[in-house]
């Protein structure tokens, strides 16, 4: 239904990326809310192949993307509205929340992410601010592939942090090159399912500076990340698996979808 830019009225910001805005917006004549989300592109030529995949998706585990216009130098991505923003945000008015809650978030990003394997889609950008949640509480990933479009290249890990990159992709000469990079989303969902638990970033030390190579140590070289005694086995041993170094020995999406920490969720 969203045929120019033009069909929608900007309401208000909902939040701000390294790239770009999202908006709220109404489109004038069907009433129906979207969020818009405006990227400012210096290779506007790489998108259409993305952009072309970005609209097929189909899926209630990804924030649908209804269209994309190029509007002068701006990529504009017409999406589904998610009201209650992002798991950054949510993350922030937290201590960090139970493990029932992180169960049931673990699965939908799962889920998501396999429909992405099956489109053979790595998303290489999966982190708290990239989950969003709707109006029922759903969580839903968005902004895959978006990094890749604004760097126009498969050096897409350049834009944004490295905090929740995997070691093979902080430092591919030492851990050896994925072959595909699904299991570097596998990574970044057991850094986030874990900041879920702590209510914190969980790689590096409360105190310490965001220092970037203490960060690239601590995904790198440190021995093993710290699960608080606190937890229950199931989440343990799934958040184990997912920040094994080694991405060749890391557990699949498939595998976790079977792992009792998802399975025995309420
Ligand atoms: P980065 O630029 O590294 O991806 P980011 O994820 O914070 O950082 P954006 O993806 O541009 O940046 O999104 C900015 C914020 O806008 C999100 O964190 C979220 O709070 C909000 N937002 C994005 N898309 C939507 C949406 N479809 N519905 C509701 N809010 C959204
Ligand atoms: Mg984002």
């Amino acid at each position: 239904p969203v045929e120019t830019l033009n069909d929608l009225e900007k309401l208000t910001v909902l939040g701000r990326g390294t790239g770009g805005t999202v908006y709220k917006t109404r489109h004038r004549r069907t009433k129906t809310l979207y969020a818009l989300k405006l990227l400012r592109s210096n290779d506007l030529n790489a998108t259409a192949v993305e952009t072309d995949i970005l609209k097929r998706i189909e899926s209630s585990f990804i924030v649908k993307c209804y269209a994309v216009f190029v509007n002068s130098s701006y990529l504009c991505y017409v999406m589904e509205l998610m009201e209650k923003g992002s798991l950054h945000e949510a993350l922030l008015a937290r201590q960090g929340f139970p493990e029932p809650v992180i169960s049931s978030l673990a699965y939908r990003v799962l889920q998501g992410l396999r429909y992405l394997q099956e489109m053979r889609i790595v998303h290489g950008d999966i982190k708290p601010s990239n989950l969003l949640i709707n109006e029922k509480g759903e969580v839903k990933i968005a902004d895959f592939g978006a990094s890749r479009i604004v760097a126009g290249g498969d050096d897409y890990g350049s834009s944004g942090t490295c905090a929740y990159m995997s070691p093979e992709r902080v430092d591919p000469e030492k851990w050896g090159f994925g072959k595909v990079g699904f299991a570097g989303d596998v990574w970044s969902l057991g850094v986030v399912v874990l900041e879920c638990y702590l209510g914190r970033y969980p790689l590096t030390k409360p105190g310490d500076k965001p220092d970037w190579a203490a960060l690239i140590c601590a995904i790198c070289c440190n021995e093993e990340v710290e699960i608080p005694a606190s937890c229950s086995p199931e989440f343990r041993d799934f958040v184990g698996k997912c920040l094994e170094k080694d991405w060749r020995k890391r557990v699949t999406v498939e595998e976790l979808l079977l792992h009792s920490f998802v399975i025995n969720r309420l």
